[in-house]
């Protein structure tokens, strides 16, 4: 294996960002009153051993709680991941992540980035300071997976298990194991620092987004998601077409609707979106359901994001409003 790690570069890149994982709590006992993204990330490798042949490097990015996670840091951090697995050495990057935007956040890396090397996002459901702590064992297995030489794309390694970033979803609030990637499953499992792969590796993509390359700071279109829920309104919706149309800053772009089941909308909703549309606001259906994938019928009048949950199905509008189509 250090051979091949040795083609591909013996180098791994981790990038904190805070979350949980470098959270510290007032007492050991306490895995709740925490405060998270304390701990920096050259602390949290601290007796983490590399596996043979690799060197690790740390670096913060960030410093955030990841429910307050910001477009600027996911921009800052998938330069960083772009410069990083640009260079020859470097075999893999990992991220230290909260897990409340996780899935968000990695869904985001995974459209910007080419692919070709591994990128993995690891957590906690524990902070730091906990009397057994989650944390380093999912770092320790994520540094297997982006030292793989076989690994690449964008994953998630939580509780012994690689999910990719197109199916993770965080599932649970509390339990260790809180993410699972619905009807796809596993990418593969990590067992003592060895991978049993599940099912293939995500394909690689066709490079590095072209947005990634420019000099300033962006800031995102504006794109929100509304629930379609029993009893729903389309008030929301047309006070956002009403600032819209006053022409306050930022005004909204895009609209994601997190439609029921097999992405169906209550009447009033549908209304709304359609005088949404009508005005220019990009709209998408993305279905609540925790599992599967709307199956589209002849004629919907609103396109739908398929098996995409309703934040990644924003991040997806967010990119295609972007014009950052594959580079
Ligand atoms: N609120 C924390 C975060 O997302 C939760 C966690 O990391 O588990 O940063």
């Amino acid at each position: 294996m250090s051979e091949q790690i040795t083609a591909r570069g013996r180098r791994v890149l981790v990038l904190g960002t805070g979350g949980t994982i470098a959270g510290r709590a007032a007492s050991s006992g306490d895995n709740i009153g925490y405060v998270a993204g304390q701990v920096g990330v050259a602390e949290l490798l601290a007796g983490i051993g590399a596996p043979a042949g690799v060197e690790l490097e740390a670096e913060q990015v960030a410093q955030v709680d990841s429910k307050d996670m910001e477009f600027s840091i996911w921009l800052a951090l998938a330069r960083r991941c772009a410069q990083a697995l640009a260079e020859p050495g470097v075999a893999g990057v990992v991220v230290t992540h909260g897990t409340d935007t996780l899935e968000e956040t990695a869904f985001f890396l995974q459209q910007v980035l080419p692919g070709d090397k591994p990128v993995v996002l690891t957590c906690a459901m524990r902070p730091a300071s906990a009397l057994s702590p989650d944390g380093p064992q999912n770092v320790r297995d994520s540094i297997a997976v982006a030292a793989s030489p076989d690994a690449r794309g964008v994953t998630v390694v939580c509780a012994g298990a690689v999910h990719s970033a197109v199916d993770v979803q965080k599932v649970h609030t509390y339990r260790l194991d809180a993410f699972a990637s619905g009807d796809a499953g596993p990418l593969a499992f990590v067992e003592e620092g060895e991978l049993r792969q599940a099912r293939p590796w995500p394909q690689a993509g066709t490079g590095v987004h072209a947005f990634l390359q420019w000099p300033h700071d962006l800031d995102p279109p504006r794109v929100e998601i509304l629930f379609s829920h029993a009893g729903a309104r389309g008030t929301l919706i047309d006070a956002l077409l009403a600032e819209r149309t006053q022409g306050a800053p930022g005004g909204i772009r895009g609209l994601v609707l997190a439609a029921t089941g097999n992405g169906t909308l209550h009447h009033e909703i549908e209304r709304a979106a359609a005088r949404a549309q009508a005005a220019g606001v990009r709209v998408i259906r993305a279905t609540r359901c925790p599992q599967g994938r709307i199956l589209p019928k002849p004629g919907d009048p609103i396109p739908d994001a398929g098996a995409l949950n309703p934040v990644k199905a924003r991040v997806a509008l967010m990119l295609e409003l972007m014009g950052a189509s594959a580079a």
